[in-house]
């Protein structure tokens, strides 16, 4: 089986809602993937933010394999050991959390996190509030309620309609943000960094203002964190180098390295509100994607998220040195998530050359590369990465 039949069958079965490259994956190791046709790349993308640890990270095979000749579900019914253990390493060191609620994508984090923070409002007697305040040019996910928390209205055609009370600010803009929260809102949501706006780190001061906003207004502070959490940035969550601490906070993506998995972080005040019967998922916490999740969660607080940050810093010197080449107008995100922000060239032309060069990157829009590498990327995968988006960059036709 090679890339083209794989293709052909692939299209002819599957929903088309992908744009799918020509190409299927059929192994991984660390940073590195091979094609069908036996074609090797350097994955400077893992998954989209998943594959922190790279692919078939040995702890993290190990941990799975042992798991799945132990036990694999037993659904919430009763207590699993593994659950129990990750919850208690998700909190341990958290600026707020103290609950954790498990469930198996990022959307789902979110719907959980917005059903709770109308619940948490209607439990204190103010049903009325029950507003969610969202960014412009964000995304939260597919699911209804996360969906229509999404600001980008590319995403909402054709599902109308959306789920009510949902207002939109411009990110960044905190003068928006106090007219927007009211004695009707019951939280703001917003993405430390806005991973699918193209890489848009939040403005110097917005998070801590948007944490006094919405503690005057009465209202939850919510982050999610789904991309830029479990080490994607340089720190365990991108959060804390604000130090400003949410109520409820989402996490997915690379929880698990890409075993399906998300979790809902939560305050103990508001946490408690999530009582008996109110919310629920029969895979949550299952016992294989928490084995996965502990061995993630050893091995960054082991050394690699640390390494990871001299190697980032790397990767941003390689990929702003590409102005040189006249078509990078500058390079912007925290850690392991950059976005290169191009001019004259087109996104999906240069990704497109550049995995014909032997390297994944995605494009967003039609002027940002993202770079969502392994944390365990080493400095010479740094620079080849950069050598190679540069040989992409200077084959790719002038945009009219
Ligand atoms: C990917 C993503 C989601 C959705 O996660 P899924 O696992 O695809 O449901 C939500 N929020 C952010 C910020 C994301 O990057």
């Amino acid at each position: 089986m090679n890339n083209e039949t794989l293709v052909a069958r692939g299209k002819a079965v599957l929903t088309p809602n992908y744009r799918q490259a020509p190409v299927a994956l059929v192994r991984g190791e660390g940073s590195r993937v091979w094609d069908a046709d036996g074609r090797e790349y350097l994955d400077c993308i893992c998954g989209i933010a998943v594959n922190a640890l790279g692919h078939c990270h040995p702890a993290v095979v190990a941990a799975l394999e042992a798991q799945a000749r132990e036990l694999w579900h037993v659904s919430n019914l009763f207590f699993n050991p593994r659950a129990v253990e990750l919850a208690e390493a998700l909190v341990e060191g958290s600026l707020f959390a103290r609950r954790v609620f498990f469930c198996n994508s990022g959307a789902e984090a979110n719907e959980a996190m917005l059903k709770l923070a109308r619940k948490y409002q209607a439990d204190l007697g103010h049903p009325e509030r029950n507003e969610i305040v969202a960014c412009l040019s964000s995304f939260h996910g597919r699911t209804m309620f996360a969906l229509s928390c999404t600001g980008q209205e590319k995403y909402h055609h054709g599902f109308e309609p959306l789920v009510p009370g949902v207002r939109h600010v411009p990110y960044g803009d905190v003068e928006a943000l106090r007219g927007a929260l009211g004695p009707r809102t019951a939280a703001f949501i917003v993405e430390p960094i806005q991973g699918e706006a193209g890489v848009m780190p939040a403005p110097e001061g917005y998070l801590a203002r948007a944490r006094a906003l919405t503690r005057e207004a009465g209202a939850l502070l919510c982050f999610d964190e789904v991309q830029t959490g479990v080490g994607r940035t340089g720190r365990m969550w991108a959060h804390e180098w604000d130090g400003v601490a949410p109520d409820l906070m989402s996490s997915a993506k690379a929880i698990a390295n890409g075993f399906p998995m998300g979790a809902l972080l939560a305050s103990e005040e508001v946490g408690a509100h999530l009582t008996p019967g109110s919310h629920a998922s029969t895979f949550g916490g299952n016992a294989l994607g928490c084995a996965a999740a502990l061995a993630v969660l050893k091995v960054l607080r082991g050394g690699a998220l640390e390494a990871s940050r001299a190697v980032s810093a790397r990767l941003v010197e390689r990929l702003e040195a590409l102005r040189a080449t006249g078509r990078v107008k500058g390079v912007r995100g925290r850690g392991m998530l950059q976005g290169v922000l191009l001019q004259g060239v087109s996104a999906g032309a240069v990704v497109e050359l550049a995995r014909a060069q032997g390297l994944l990157v995605n494009a967003i829009g039609d002027s940002v590369i993202r770079f969502a590498p392994a944390l365990t990327l080493t400095a010479a995968e740094a620079d080849l990465a950069a050598e190679r988006l540069g040989a992409a960059l200077r084959a790719a036709p002038a945009k009219e």
